[in-house]
């Protein structure tokens, strides 16, 4: 009943929820998570819970009233933000602004509230200047600062802004999400979903952008590829489908790279399951298929394998001829 647009993360909603009631709120949070975890969806949220005028649906926010939804529509003048565009990251200059801006009371709502995208960015200058705000802001002030890494606040600016962070949301409940939400989702067929939900890897921003085409297509087809050749590799062996393989590999070191680290991800899932059925997996999203291959292969083949794509992949990131190095991979490994 509290913060419903934040999907996971039970204890973070209802530790909000209470300081919601509460009025307990800081006035200033670090939203720390990964790429796609979540970040701006819990920035909203807590400015809709901050303008909502409804107190007696017992929903934080209640999500339907005329301030939730300016607030969901990006239309409150109270609620600024502040991104660091082209540059390489916030700098001093903005945060002057910012300090100048605060002192001019909000307009439409009881709060005004700043959210900083890409917080970790900030010079330290930058990070300085903001920090004379955050010692005494006016009190109907709310800082969001939004970052993949804490760490690169200094320890003032951190001690100063409790830290809210996402964890990756467990796959089924992404898979129930956007079953209920996505048509693009629903509508593929169930092996493509299951891909989705492992590329995704816990962040329900990755999945919902690899429901354009244009931008799962391409993973899907590296990941074909990744399996033809573990499997190539470790059951047949023979020189025709190696060579036939190695051609359909291409020559362009950086697409080689990320498929040899598919194919080392789906190694690890092999000597996982050597181990244990039930390992969770990193690559494969056919648990049988998986087992069925893992049966037809020594454990030593496996990590033989996993030590020869290794090698491979750390001479093309020191810059070898990529077409040596493939040529040199697929000998080590008759
Ligand atoms: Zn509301």
């Amino acid at each position: 009943m509290a913060f419903d647009a934040l999907i996971g993360s039970e204890s973070l909603r209802e530790r909000l929820a209470t300081d919601v009631r509460e009025g307990k709120l800081s006035h200033a949070y670090i939203i720390e998570g990964a790429h796609g975890s979540g970040k701006r969806t819990l920035a909203r949220e807590l400015c809709a819970a901050l303008a909502c005028t409804d107190r007696k649906s017992g929903r934080i926010p209640c999500g339907s009233c005329l301030a939730c939804r300016k607030v969901a529509e990006g239309k409150c003048p109270d609620i600024i933000r502040i991104e660091r565009g082209n540059k390489a990251g916030i700098g001093v200059d903005d945060v002057r602004f910012l300090r100048a801006d605060v002192l001019i009371e909000p307009n439409d709502l009881d709060s005004k509230i700043y959210i900083i995208e890409g917080a970790d960015t900030m010079t330290v200058q930058a990070q300085n200047a903001l920090l004379l705000t955050l010692e005494e802001p006016p009190s109907y002030v709310m800082f969001l600062l939004l970052c993949e890494n804490a760490t690169a606040l200094l320890e003032t600016i951190r001690s100063r802004a409790p830290k809210l962070s996402l964890c990756p949301v467990p796959t089924d409940d992404i898979r129930t999400h956007l079953t209920k939400t996505e048509r693009a989702f629903a509508s593929l067929p169930e092996a493509e979903r299951e891909e989705v939900l492992m590329i995704a890897n816990g962040s329900i921003g990755r999945a919902k952008e690899l429901l354009d085409a244009k931008e799962r297509k391409p993973l899907l087809s590296r990941r074909t590829l990744a399996a033809a050749f573990v499997e190539q590799q470790l059951t047949k062996r023979d020189s025709a489908s190696a060579i036939e393989l190695q051609g359909s590999l291409g020559n362009k070191r950086e697409e080689i790279g990320t498929l040899l680290a598919d194919i080392l991800c789906a190694l690890r899932d092999l000597t996982l399951l050597k181990r244990t059925e039930s390992a969770p997996l990193c690559f494969y999203t056919d648990r049988e298929r998986a087992l069925a291959l893992c049966d037809r292969v020594s454990m030593q083949s496996v990590l033989h394998l996993y030590e020869s794509v290794e090698s491979c992949r750390k001479q093309l990131l020191r810059n070898a001829n990529v077409r040596l190095a493939l040529t040199t991979l697929f000998l080590m490994n008759r």
